[in-house]
C-alpha cells in the first residue's frame, strides 16, 4: 500500500525552511527565554467586540451548516470593500468566503492548473507558495525578484520564464512577506503586460494591504485587462488579528469563483456562521479598527530603521508596508541560515533567514516586528551589536 504520489510532489525537495523556528520552539520548550522575531502573527489577540459579535451569532443558533460560497451579507460587504478599495466595480457573486488566506491561494491554484501545468510564484516568496501550487499537480517555477533591484519583480525575468515554461498562472505578493516592499506602479502595469501577453492567470495575494507604511497599495487587478484575469486573495488575518478564526476571501471572475464554490462543496464545506457574523462586524467597523491593529506595526518599523541606521554590518531594505523587514546581512560574509543559527545560540534572538524564503533572498534576515515597542528595539540594538562584531 502506497500513499498517492501527490504528496511527496507537493511537498517537493527544498525543505520548508522552518528549522530555526523548531530550534527556537525546542529552546523556549526546555525553559530558555528566547526573544521571537519568527514568524508572522499580530501580538495582538482578536478585539473583545469581535469575540462578542462571534459568542453572540452563536449563542444566536448560527450554528449550522451555512452557505458554501459565503453567507450573502459577507459576500455583499466584501464586494463593497473591495470596490472602494480598488476602484473595480465588484458584484458579491465575484466574491467566495474560505476558511483562510491559506485556502484561498489553494483554492485558487486548484481551479486554475491541472497536473502538468506550470505555476509560476515570486521570489522571496511567503513558504507555502510553491506546495500550495504542486497540491494541484502543476510544476511551481520560481522567479527571482532581486535585492539589486529592490526585490521589485521585473517584467523580463516573469516574461522569460512565462514563456519557457509555458505557464498558466503567476503568483504575486504585495504588501510583501517576507521582504515588506510594496511593488512600485511600474513593477504593476509590467505584471499586467506580460499576465496580457503571455495570457496568464494572476493570483495577486493582497492579504498585507492595511498594512502600507510608504507609496499606496495598487491592486494589478484594476489595470487594464486584469478584471477578468486576476484572483484577489484577501484575509482577516492580519488587517483584523483574526489569525486563529481562519477567515478569508478570493475575488475573481464568476466562472473562477464557481469553480471554486465546487471544490468548496467537496473539501470545506463552507467557513462557520458565527465566523462570517464576525467577520462582517469586523469590516464593517471601517478603517478605525484597521488602523488601531496596523498602527504598532507602523511604529515598530520606524524603530528597526532608526535602530539600524549607518550600521555598516547590516542593511534594511526599505520597509514599505507589511509586519516585517528585511536586512542585509552580506557585509558580515555569513549565509542568513548561519547568522540566524548563531544569533540564537548566542543571544536567544529568533528571526527568520532569507534562506528560508528562496535564494533571491539569501544573506538576508526577515525580521518580524511582533513584539512590543521596548523589548523590540532592545533586541534589535543586541543584533546590530552582533552583526558588528563579526565585521572582517
Ligand atoms: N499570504 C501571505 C503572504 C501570508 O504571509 C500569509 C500568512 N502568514 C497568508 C497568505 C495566509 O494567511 P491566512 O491563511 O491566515 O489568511
Amino acid at each position: 500500500m502506497q500513499l498517492a504520489a501527490r504528496n511527496a510532489h507537493m511537498i517537493g525537495e527544498d525543505g520548508n525552511g522552518w528549522e530555526i523556528l523548531f530550534r527556537a520552539r525546542e529552546m523556549i520548550a526546555a525553559g530558555e527565554a528566547v526573544t521571537m522575531l519568527t514568524i508572522g502573527e499580530p501580538d495582538v489577540k482578536t478585539d473583545p467586540a469581535i469575540l462578542a459579535a462571534m459568542h453572540a451569532a452563536a449563542m444566536a443558533g448560527n450554528t449550522g451548516y451555512t452557505d458554501i460560497a459565503g453567507q450573502p451579507a459577507l459576500r455583499a460587504e466584501i464586494a463593497a470593500r473591495v470596490t472602494a478599495r480598488s476602484g473595480v466595480p465588484t458584484r458579491p457573486d465575484q466574491v467566495v468566503v474560505t476558511p483562510g488566506g491559506q485556502a484561498a491561494l489553494f483554492a485558487a491554484h486548484m481551479a486554475l492548473l491541472d497536473a502538468g501545468d506550470t505555476g509560476l510564484y515570486v521570489e522571496p516568496f511567503y513558504p507555502t507558495y510553491p506546495g500550495t501550487i504542486r497540491a494541484s499537480g502543476a510544476q511551481a517555477v520560481a522567479v527571482a525578484a532581486r535585492p539589486e533591484h529592490g526585490f521589485q519583480p521585473e517584467a523580463a525575468a516573469l516574461e522569460a520564464a512565462a514563456r519557457a515554461h509555458a505557464a498558466k498562472t503567476l503568483l504575486i505578493n504585495t504588501p510583501n512577506n517576507p521582504t515588506g516592499v510594496i511593488y512600485s506602479r511600474d513593477t504593476t502595469e509590467g505584471i499586467a503586460e506580460v499576465c496580457r501577453h503571455r495570457d496568464l492567470w494572476l493570483i495577486s495575494d493582497e492579504v498585507y494591504d492595511t498594512q502600507v507604511w510608504q507609496g499606496a497599495h495598487q491592486s494589478p487587478r484594476a489595470l487594464p485587462g486584469m478584471a477578468e484575469r486576476t484572483l484577489v486573495i484577501g484575509s482577516l488575518s492580519k488587517s483584523h488579528a483574526m489569525t486563529g478564526a481562519r477567515i478569508g476571501w478570493i475575488v475573481g471572475p464568476e466562472a473562477v469563483v464557481e469553480a471554486v464554490h465546487q471544490l468548496a462543496i467537496n473539501t470545506t464545506y463552507g467557513v462557520p456562521g458565527f465566523v462570517q457574523d464576525a467577520a462582517l462586524f469586523a469590516l464593517q467597523q471601517g478603517v478605525a479598527l484597521e488602523a488601531r491593529i496596523a498602527a504598532p506595526f507602523r511604529r515598530r518599523r520606524d524603530i528597526a530603521a532608526r535602530v539600524m541606521a549607518g550600521s555598516q554590518a547590516l542593511r534594511l531594505i526599505h520597509p514599505a508596508g507589511a509586519m516585517y523587514v528585511m536586512a542585509d546581512i552580506r557585509a558580515t560574509g555569513l549565509t542568513g541560515a548561519d547568522f540566524a543559527a548563531r544569533l540564537l545560540e548566542q543571544e536567544r534572538i529568533g528571526v527568520m533567514p532569507g534562506e528560508s524564503f528562496g535564494q533571491a533572498a539569501a544573506g538576508h534576515l526577515r525580521i518580524a516586528l511582533t513584539l512590543e515597542d521596548a523589548a523590540l528595539e532592545a533586541a534589535l540594538m543586541r543584533l546590530r551589536a552582533f552583526a558588528e562584531a563579526l565585521l572582517p
